[in-house]
C-alpha cells in the first residue's frame, strides 16, 4: 500500500506547481530586517520553532535574506544585536522559484542542492499602473514536497 501511494504520489509531482503547497507569506514567520535581536526577539524565535527565518525589508513581500537559528549561537541578547548586523555577517542566500514551478523540478532542485532546502515562491504583480514587478507570495521546504510524495503530514517533533 505505502508503495503504491509513493508511486502515485511521484506521478503527481509533475501536475501541481509549488505555489498549491507552499506556506503562504501571509502565514510565514518572519523578521524585520530591521529587528533587534534582543530577549523579547530571540524568544519569540525560538518559540516559533522554525530553523529557518524568512527577512524582509520594508515589505512582507520583499525578502532579502535567511536567518538560521544556528546563526544565534553567538548572540547574547543582551547586546541587542541589529539582525542586520548578523545578516551582514552570514549573508545566507535565499533562493527563489516562479509559483508555476512544478514539484518534480523543485524536488530535483532541492535533492541537487541547487535551492538550499527552502526557497521563495515569486510570482509576477502586473495589476497597478506602474511597471510589473516581482513579489514573493510564499516558501516552500523540501519538507512540503515530500509530504506530496507520501501523500501524508509529517508530524514535526
Ligand atoms: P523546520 O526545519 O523549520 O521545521 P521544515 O522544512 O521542516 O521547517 O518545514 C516544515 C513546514 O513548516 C513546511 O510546511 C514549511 O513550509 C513550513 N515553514 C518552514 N519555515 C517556516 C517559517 N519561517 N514560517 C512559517 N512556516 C514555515
Amino acid at each position: 500500500r505505502d508503495e503504491v501511494n509513493i508511486i502515485s504520489g511521484a506521478l503527481e509531482l509533475r501536475k501541481k506547481a509549488v505555489a498549491e503547497v507552499m506556506t503562504k507569506i501571509e502565514d510565514a514567520f518572519m523578521l524585520d530586517y530591521e529587528a533587534i535581536l534582543n530577549f523579547e526577539t530571540v524568544s519569540e524565535i525560538m518559540k516559533s520553532g522554525y530553523s529557518r527565518i524568512p527577512v524582509f525589508e520594508n515589505d512582507r513581500k520583499n525578502i532579502v535574506t535567511t536567518l538560521y537559528i544556528k546563526d544565534l549561537a553567538f548572540v547574547d541578547p543582551d547586546d541587542n544585536t541589529p539582525l542586520k548586523t548578523l545578516s551582514q555577517f552570514y549573508q545566507n542566500p535565499c533562493n527563489f522559484v516562479f509559483e508555476d514551478v512544478t514539484l518534480d523540478v523543485m524536488f530535483k532542485d532541492f535533492k541537487e542542492g541547487n535551492k538550499g532546502h527552502m526557497a521563495f515562491v515569486n510570482r509576477v504583480n502586473n495589476e497597478g499602473e506602474g511597471d510589473p514587478f516581482y513579489e514573493t507570495i510564499g516558501l516552500i521546504t523540501l519538507e512540503d514536497v515530500i509530504e506530496e510524495l507520501i501523500q501524508a503530514e509529517i508530524m514535526d517533533e
